[in-house]
């Protein structure tokens, strides 16, 4: 058996790039449809998945008619018609990162397993912190200021992750015994019931299990609200139990709005509880000069979150886990992995001590590229545009006659409905879904069900709104099943 040569490397990644080029192309332009839903069985046997995978065999040619085939079944990020979740339509650069990663392939949770890559999450880690106006690792070449305490920061696979290792953390502050006796039942977590299921789920897999969890109280459009959160830190103190974080959203996942975080923040700082900003899509609005006011007070929060995969152009996933206080992420985790940590080596920090996985992609190189290609402020000026269309097609949609837009964005996620309240959002946002021909999502927000837009693609303009509110009038006026069906908006 003689290994594959670098030749065919060469031929197939030259039929690669030219059949994803194209396809971006084709999509760009809205070609054809933005999804299309085939059964998995069908898809299985129309891409003779179960051969391929059997006996092997696959050459430059094949793979060029194969790749076709399969990029047919996936949904099309690049597609102007493309509003529904969270996820960045990837910048080239980030592509290419990922083609870089995935030859080199170096695991740099040990620094000796990828100096590079490391050294990139170091600097991309402490450019987050720079925009939070929280202090650098000191891992890097400015070290940390006179006066100032380190930050702290690590990247993960995933906002879901970033926000376990965030709480991990704050559960190390509140309870140190924890990681060696398990947790009592007097911890208690304090978050809007609009926080991303991230937040329960964390509670449960930390152990404070769901019951753990108290809603603070939020307003009309399920923002928090900040006068309720002392009385709730107060009422859990006095029962005898230990607040271990307050969870805010920076922004809401179904809203796209964002929790009052310098009011929360001051709370908070004032009792000495933990206060966790999930920023996991709205972070990014620290890169625009225009939009970082809506995260004021951030910097009073002890840990934060950024998918860097949402809004910062980044191809799945690169998300941060940042600190205020770098020893607290520290502190998170006990070292039990010394079989690899050499605590007396001096070149590089291994960050397989701060972090859930044992080996990890070098994620961080995704962002350090999209960045090196368009820099902080045509990071920002991406997020303002997105916003700006949000906001505009806001405007437009409550203009139509028979719509209704319940709130102004603040980011670029718009949700929206019709007047007439018996229309089923579900089952017209399934409806389009079927079509294929725009991609939408759903969300549930103040005891409704609306249409939700998340504008991640600067190709989505005004006429693709039109577009869409034509085809939904037609859906309605041509009469819709009624049921309750299709996967929600939760990223
Ligand atoms: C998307 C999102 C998450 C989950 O992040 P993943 O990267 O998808 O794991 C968590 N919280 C919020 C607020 C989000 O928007």
């Amino acid at each position: 058996m003689t290994p594959w040569s670098v030749d065919a490397m060469r031929r197939c990644a030259a039929e690669v790039l030219a059949q994803l080029t194209e396809h971006i192309e084709v999509s760009r332009r809205g070609e054809g449809p933005v999804v299309r839903l085939r059964p998995a069985p069908e898809l299985i046997e129309e891409l003779d998945l179960e051969r391929w995978l059997r006996q092997g065999g696959m050459d430059a040619g094949t793979l060029a008619a194969f790749l076709q085939r399969y990029l047919d079944g996936t949904t099309r990020l690049h597609h102007p018609h493309y509003l529904a979740h969270q996820v960045a339509v990837p910048h080239f650069a980030s592509a290419l990162a990922d083609l870089v990663s995935g030859a080199t392939n170096n695991g740099m949770s040990i620094f000796e397993m990828g100096p590079s890559p490391a050294s990139v999450e170091i600097a991309v880690v402490d450019w987050m912190l720079g925009l939070v106006g929280w202090a650098p690792t000191g891992r890097g070449p400015s070290g940390v200021p006179a006066g100032r305490r380190a930050g702290g920061g690590v990247l993960t696979h995933g906002g879901n992750l970033a926000n376990l290792t965030a709480l991990l953390a704050a559960r190390a502050a509140c309870a140190p015994e924890a990681w060696a006796q398990g947790v009592g039942d007097e911890l208690v977590l304090l978050a809007p019931a609009t926080a991303h299921y991230a937040t329960a789920r964390a509670a449960s897999i930390l152990g404070l299990g769901a019951r753990a969890l108290r809603a603070l109280p939020t307003d009309e459009l399920d923002r928090l609200r900040p006068e309720g959160v002392a009385d709730a830190i107060d009422h859990e103190r006095s029962a005898g139990r230990r607040v271990m974080a307050v969870v805010a959203n920076a922004c809401a996942t179904a809203t796209g709005l964002y929790d009052p975080l310098d009011e929360v923040g001051a709370v908070c700082n004032e009792r000495e509880v933990w206060f966790h900003v999930d920023g996991a899509h709205g972070a990014s609005a620290l890169t625009s000069v225009r939009e970082r006011g809506l995260l004021a007070g951030v910097e009073r929060a002890d840990s934060l979150v950024w998918d860097a995969h949402k809004m910062l152009q980044t191809s799945t996933l690169c998300a941060a886990v940042l600190m205020r206080d770098g020893r607290r992420l520290r502190d998170a985790f006990e070292l039990d992995a010394n079989y690899v940590v050499d605590p007396g080596q001096t070149v590089g920090v291994d960050v397989i001590g701060h972090q859930v996985e044992c080996t990890k992609g070098a994620i961080g190189f995704k962002l350090f590229l999209t960045l090196a290609f368009e820099g902080e402020q045509g990071m920002g000026q991406h997020l303002e545009t997105l916003v700006d269309r949000a906001r505009r097609f806001a405007e437009l949609i409550a203009a139509r006659p028979g719509f209704l837009v319940p709130c102004t964005p603040e980011s670029n996620i718009v949700l929206f409905g019709l007047e007439d309240r018996g229309v089923d959002a579900s089952a017209l946002r399934l409806a389009l879904l079927q079509r294929g021909d725009y991609y939408v999502t759903k969300a549930d927000v103040s005891g409704r069900t609306w249409l939700r837009l998340t504008v991640m693609n600067p190709g989505s303009d005004e006429q693709v709104i039109a577009g869409l509110l034509g085809e939904i009038e037609r859906l309605v006026a041509a009469g819709l099943p009624t049921t309750e069906s299709g996967p929600s908006a939760d990223e």
